[in-house]
């Protein structure tokens, strides 16, 4: 029997002995011991840390108690507990000795503004009594600085203040929260934040920072600063998150993870801040494929500008890489060496491997991520070979000018140089080179998704070249009167009254369980099924159980389950007064972080279970958006600056999730960097930066690990809206990807739901508009054929789901 959870809410629990598995311990722990694998030990002067069991400890900073988790809004998860880095030592018992009065002030502190309507993460830093640093100063040999900070779906950081007249009503508390607490601006540290770290630097020769964060933040108020001799940079860690970073700083375990962005000196030296907030209504991508170290390693002199670079983060033992070395065979490049632990503890490294393509024609980045890897926990004087290999292919650029061949992938002519090492910016070269004499077409595409309003783009010497511009043309003119954006926004599924009028097959017609039998083909049912029955397919369905996203599917009649769908990308989400708490892991900027795909696997595996055994078949995770600028409010959802680094991560986790017979959705497809007005906002890119930038991740994604869902994101690209783009959702992703899964839109898009259906994009969230689509038929803007597409892959999804 198929569906029976989907169709009769049956509470299995689907752990050993009957148990359940969501927020069960095994997950619990899985969720701590992945927030230890990618949190970075950014600095350790004098080797402060770790620190020596039965330690003398005095903890300072809001964040002491003021813990955040995860982000805010679909990413968020509703957890039993969740853990602060003070509950975190307490739980390490006489292991060390926490001074009790900062936690005591902290944590009356905290609750009282807690009491008073902030939301956690949004806590204003008190001011600390001198008095209480003297007393913790007689008590502890080291001080513990923790720093939170919180973000969310719909707003961006920092300079969201002068926006707020413009966004009346949506979010407005937390606009107003955060233009009282960070009055200079999330990214900097508050004045309270200042006075407080200069107190306790003042007092203490052995401070240690802990970065509880969701995105960048600046850090060069501790990277130049004697005072503060270990920086850890902890990331959103999820519920066990405190505990992770106590066990870490007591070296219970050794950090292992590196830096999957660039960290830069301040706000402006990212080359899209300045523009960011230009415009509510458009943002240029000027600096074209220069993203993260992409500019800073390439563009003359932005590398000064680098505090730490991408792939960076200590270890408390030290690793030796040897020079790697190349061999082609078969039009793979293979890269071997060798790592040694030659420290005195044991430790994990991970093995980055970069190339450097001919400047040519086009310009390229100095160096681009090939590869990676991390290695075993190796014991002191342990040593393991790495191999890592790739495609040649892999290192061609992307021609939207036509300089060698246009609208092509091309390996341009010249020497291609290969590189190992711990971080972009300790490398080793390998002595063998590979020479092309000729440039190489390795694969002609068609023109897609060109940019008109975008006039210039960044070249690879810091210059700027003229794109061609135009007018954006409406190819598809409204057939139906456009609908207000407050008519759809929150719109709720309506239950179909099932009407016998216009039935395809007045006879008994088949069940979706006869395909799944081989009794007849997907295309025959589908055929059996009436336009009306079509229409009502494109869109949500009501909630059952415990689900808040609602539905796909929902025909009785075909046999066709009302499959539920629920966020997010750090854990099942359920909204709280249901009563079913979920394991909360750590965010996706922190799993990328890992650099271990093992690790975003076995989430991937744990999280699709909990979503299986509530009774739920699609998961609405992974966010896989580029980290284009620090303040897009979302970037703890997303993993990197770097597309093969987010696409290994994320691939992998869609294998663990699929591996429950769930389905993973990755979203935002595609150009969904900025929050503000991200609804109406238009990314405007060149062909190149989006091929090879903001969708070579869900390329590789889809090649990989064949997700079986894709949400397209609420922004225009281009002139035209991401679920209405026929270039990007049959051009791209159907015919040149070979993508057969399904594609849905966000939840409450502004598109047009008969257009979205012709681009590509076969359902419609939170609801659809059968009616809509219905007229659109009769007034001949939609064919039934368009609908036949999307149902064979709605109901293709619901096959594959258990
Ligand atoms: C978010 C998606 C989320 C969806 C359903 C939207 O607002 O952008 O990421 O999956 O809501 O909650």
């Amino acid at each position: 029997m198929r569906w029976t959870r989907m169709k009769y809410q049956p509470n299995l629990p689907l752990g050993e002995n009957g148990e359940k598995v969501t927020a069960s311990q095994e997950h619990i722990t899985l969720s701590k011991n992945a927030a230890k694998e990618g949190m970075v030990l950014l600095k350790n002067d004098r080797n402060v840390l770790p620190m020596p069991e039965g330690s003398r400890i005095a903890l300072f900073g809001k964040g002491t108690i003021d813990y955040v988790k995860g982000g805010g809004g679909s990413g968020d998860v509703t957890v039993p507990y969740i853990r602060n880095i003070c509950q975190g030592f307490q739980a390490l018992g006489r292991k060390v000795s926490v001074f009790p009065d900062t936690c005591a002030f902290y944590e009356a502190e905290v609750n009282r503004q807690y009491a008073e309507g902030r939301a956690p993460g949004l806590v204003a830093e008190p001011e600390l009594p001198d008095e209480l640093v003297t007393k913790a100063k007689a008590f502890a040999d080291y001080a513990v600085i923790s720093i939170s900070r919180f973000s969310g779906e719909g707003w961006d950081r920092k300079s969201v203040y002068d926006k707020i007249e413009k966004h009346k009503g949506v979010h407005e508390d937390l606009f107003r929260l955060q233009d009282e607490i960070f009055e200079e601006g999330d990214f900097y540290l508050t004045r309270a934040e200042k006075a407080m770290v200069d107190k306790v630097t003042a007092a203490f020769d052995k401070v240690i920072v802990v970065l509880n964060i969701g995105g960048m933040i600046d850090t060069s108020w501790f990277a130049d600063n004697d005072a503060i001799p270990s920086v850890l940079l902890a990331w959103q860690g999820g519920m066990e998150g405190g505990l992770a970073e106590a066990e870490l700083l007591m070296g219970i375990g050794t950090p292992s993870g590196k830096l999957s962005d660039t960290l830069a000196r301040r706000l402006e030296d990212y080359p899209s801040a300045d523009t960011f907030f230009d415009s509510d209504d458009y943002v240029n991508y000027y600096e074209d494929i220069y993203v993260g170290y992409r500019y800073f390693e390439t563009i003359p002199g932005a590398a000064e500008k680098v505090v730490y670079p991408f792939g960076y983060g200590l270890s408390y033992t030290t690793f030796a890489i040897s020079r790697p070395e190349i061999t082609e065979r078969g039009g793979k490049i293979n890269v071997a060496l060798r790592v040694t632990n030659i420290g005195e503890r044991p430790g994990k490294e991970v093995v980055q491997v970069y190339f450097s393509a001919p400047q040519g024609k086009l310009g390229k980045p100095a160096k681009q991520l090939a590869g990676y890897k991390k290695t075993r926990l190796l014991s002191p004087g342990e040593r393991q070979i790495v191999t890592i290999s790739f495609a040649r292919e892999d290192m061609a650029s992307f021609d939207d000018l036509g300089k060698i061949e246009k609208s092509a992938y091309v390996l341009e002519k010249g020497e291609y140089h290969f590189f190992a090492g711990s971080n972009v910016r300790s490398l080793k070269e390998a002595d063998n080179v590979l020479r092309l004499s000729e440039d190489v077409v390795v694969c002609k595409l068609t023109s897609r998704m060109a940019p008109v309003e975008l006039e210039k783009r960044m070249l690879s010497d810091g210059s700027y070249e003229a794109l061609p511009t135009g007018t954006p043309v409406d190819t598809d003119a409204n057939a139906l009167e456009p609908m207000k954006q407050e008519e759809m926004e929150g719109a709720l599924p309506a239950t179909r009254a099932v009407s016998t009028k216009n039935r395809r097959a007045e006879k008994t017609n088949h069940v979706l369980e006869d395909v799944a039998d081989g009794k007849i083909t997907l295309e025959e049912l589908i055929s059996e099924m009436s336009d009306e029955d079509l229409c009502w397919l494109m869109g949500g369905q009501p909630n059952t159980g415990v689900a808040n996203t609602f539905g796909y599917g929902n025909n009785e009649q075909f046999g066709i389950p009302n499959m539920m769908s629920a966020d997010g990308p750090a854990g099942l989400r359920i909204r709280p007064e249901v009563g079913v708490c979920a394991t909360a892991f750590p965010c996706a900027t922190l799993i990328a972080c890992t650099w271990d795909p093992a690790v975003a696997e076995e989430i991937g595996k744990a999280g699709g279970a909990e979503v299986m055994e509530n009774n739920i078949g699609v998961w609405l995770t992974p966010a896989v958006n580029i980290h284009r600028t620090p303040l897009c409010g979302r970037n703890f959802e997303y993993y990197s600056e770097d597309p093969l680094l987010t696409a290994k991560q994320a691939a992998a986790m869609v294998r663990g999730i699929q591996s429950n017979r769930v389905a993973a959705t990755v979203k935002h497809f595609a150009l969904n960097n900025k929050e503000t007005n991200r609804k109406n906002s238009d990314s405007r890119a060149s062909e190149r930066a989006i091929r090879e930038i903001y969708l070579k991740a869900f390329e590789i994604i889809v090649r990989e690990s064949d997700p079986w869902s894709i949400m397209t994101s609420y922004n225009i690209i281009n002139g035209h809206r991401a679920s209405e783009n026929s270039d990007m959702l049959t051009g791209i992703l159907r015919d040149e990807w070979g993508y057969e899964g399904m594609v849905t839109t966000d939840w409450w898009t502004c598109g047009e739901n008969y257009k979205e259906v012709n681009a590509g994009n076969d359902m419609k969230m939170g609801c659809g508009w059968p009616e809509r689509l219905k007229e659109a038929m009769d007034k001949g803007a939609m064919d039934r054929s368009a609908m036949e597409l999307a149902a064979k892959h709605i109901l293709n999804m619901i096959l594959k789901i258990d």
